[in-house]
């Protein structure tokens, strides 16, 4: 997965993109890069590891400019070496050029083998490169007409920034899988009154908060903005297709307090929690007796729904050490069931003799889940109810969230209580497909402004449904250089 962030008509344009990329850390941790760009040129700097390890403020300094885009990322495509950091940027016969990409092409191998046969060499090993080849070889006269003739061939999921020396664009496929908002940063410091606001792009509009922006609009599925020094163009020059935004945005990946299509993913995430004791209730769960506990971060708000709904109590009988990364990137079973306690740590002063409802967003492995059941039974609880905020994980996503092959997902292959048992958790409930999509659904309709309401449709499920809105080739072979001193 990984967080876009750009920046457009601004004299501190580098260091904006860094706070911007700060701000959308979550998204991606593997690696960092910004590009910067003056009238003359553009300044490239990337770099493995967290964001606040990859910049120094001379690294920062070093690249001047009003126009700067930046990646934060972790690999759903290609490999985690620098090779494959991004921004991309490269030099063509029409200038320079840099590209931050996320989401991921379903149709690249297609693309990589037609372009190789016709004599392309790739550097990096995920799907941005492609596109980046495609605008080379356009024989559009613009740059913005080379987008579209680019973006034309490929298929899947991406929300993309783009630049050279004089412009930025900014472009959501026609599903709008990814999230993507415009806003605008005002002028700063004295002499405001003669300075021109600044346009920003970001995967999530909580990256606006951070820098003073403020939010415009989500940029529509299909759309292309093309921002320069004459101001702002939106076109859509795409074939409209449904939009289908990914769910797990709202269930897991996105901040709390962004929001799409002005939908609180904080509010979403609540209504989920009431709807899933709705449809699970806890078997003579009282307030003397019972307490709902979130696993923080991910569960926090569904328990906060969940509690409050039931008129349970809410305790943090799950401390969470914020110094671990998410156990979910940790390479092997064994290291990750280890994972689990460098995270979280049972709170027995809240636990003691309570039977918990114990909340989290999602189960994947089941790693997480098993592993806390046993820590608070440990820590005295009398009884462990598991509730999940969102449906079983039964597919992989091949649209740019990192999820394991089918045969990892512990629900593709056993039943709810299957897994309750491996989990040792005395029930389980998942929250419904439909219970989810009404959650986002009615947040999104209570938020809109507009005439024409959200269509209920309107989300990619297919990580719980198996349906694929966008169809996709299985990997072929896997690409072999590896850089060694990144
Ligand atoms: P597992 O232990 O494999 O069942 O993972 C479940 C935990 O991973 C839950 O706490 C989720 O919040 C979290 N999770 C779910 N999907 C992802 C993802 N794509 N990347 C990172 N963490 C995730």
């Amino acid at each position: 997965m990984c967080g876009v962030f750009g920046v457009f008509g601004h004299p501190e344009a580098a260091n904006i993109a860094y706070l911007g990329l700060h701000a959308l850390q979550h998204r991606g941790q593997e690696s960092a890069g910004i590009v910067s760009a003056d009238e003359d040129r553009l300044y490239v700097h990337r770099s493995m590891g967290l964001v606040q390890r990859c910049f120094s403020e001379r690294d920062l300094a070093l690249m001047p400019g009003r126009t700067a885009i930046g990646q934060v990322r972790y690999s759903t495509s290609g490999r985690s070496d620098l090779h494959d950091a991004q921004p991309l940027a490269i030099d063509y016969r029409e200038g320079s050029l840099a590209v931050a990409h996320n989401g991921n092409l379903t149709n690249q191998e297609q693309l990589r083998r037609r372009l190789e046969q016709r004599g392309s060499i790739f550097q990096t090993s995920g799907d941005t490169e492609a596109i980046v080849h495609l605008i080379a070889i356009s024989q559009a006269e613009t740059l913005p007409e080379r987008v579209v003739d680019a973006l034309g061939q490929v298929e899947g999921a991406y929300s993309l920034l783009l630049m050279n020396e004089r412009s930025m664009i900014a472009v959501r496929d026609p599903m709008g899988f990814r999230p993507l908002c415009l806003g605008l940063l005002p002028p700063q410091g004295r002499g405001g009154g003669k300075r021109r606001s600044a346009y920003v792009v970001a995967s999530e509009p909580a990256a606006f908060d951070l820098i003073g922006a403020e939010l415009l609009r989500d940029i529509d599925p299909g759309e292309m903005v093309v921002i320069d020094k004459t101001g702002l163009v939106s076109s859509r020059p795409f074939d409209s297709s449904p939009r289908r935004m990914c769910i797990f945005e709202y269930v897991y990946f996105a901040r709390p307090d962004s929001c799409f299509g002005g939908a609180n993913v904080y509010q979403v995430r609540k209504t989920c929690g009431r709807q899933l004791i709705e449809e699970h209730p806890v078997a003579k769960a009282s307030a003397e007796d019972t307490v709902v506990v979130p696993v923080p971060d991910s569960g926090l708000p569904a328990a906060i729904g969940l509690a409050h709904h039931a008129g349970l109590p809410f305790e943090m009988g799950l401390i969470r050490s914020h110094y671990v990364g998410r156990t979910f990137i940790e390479p092997s079973q064994s290291i990750r069931h280890f994972g689990v306690k460098l995270k979280l740590n049972p709170n027995s002063g809240a636990l003691a003799g309570k039977r918990v409802i114990v909340v989290d967003d999602s189960i994947v492995r089941g790693t997480t889940s098993r592993k806390l059941v046993g820590m608070l039974r440990g820590a005295g609880a009398s009884e462990v109810h598991v509730r999940i905020s969102s449906p079983p994980t039964t597919w992989p996503c091949y649209y740019g969230i990192d999820t394991p092959t089918r045969a990892e997902l512990i629900a593709a292959s056993h039943s709810v209580e299957e897994i309750r048992r491996y989990l040792r958790a005395d029930s389980l409930g998942y929250l419904s497909l439909d219970g989810l999509v009404q959650a986002v659904h009615d947040t999104e309709v209570e938020a809109n402004t507009s005439e024409i309401s959200p269509p209920i449709d309107g989300y990619c499920h297919a990580c719980f449904s198996g349906k694929y809105p966008v169809p996709f080739a299985q990997s072929g072979r896997p690409r072999q250089l590896r850089l060694v001193n990144a």
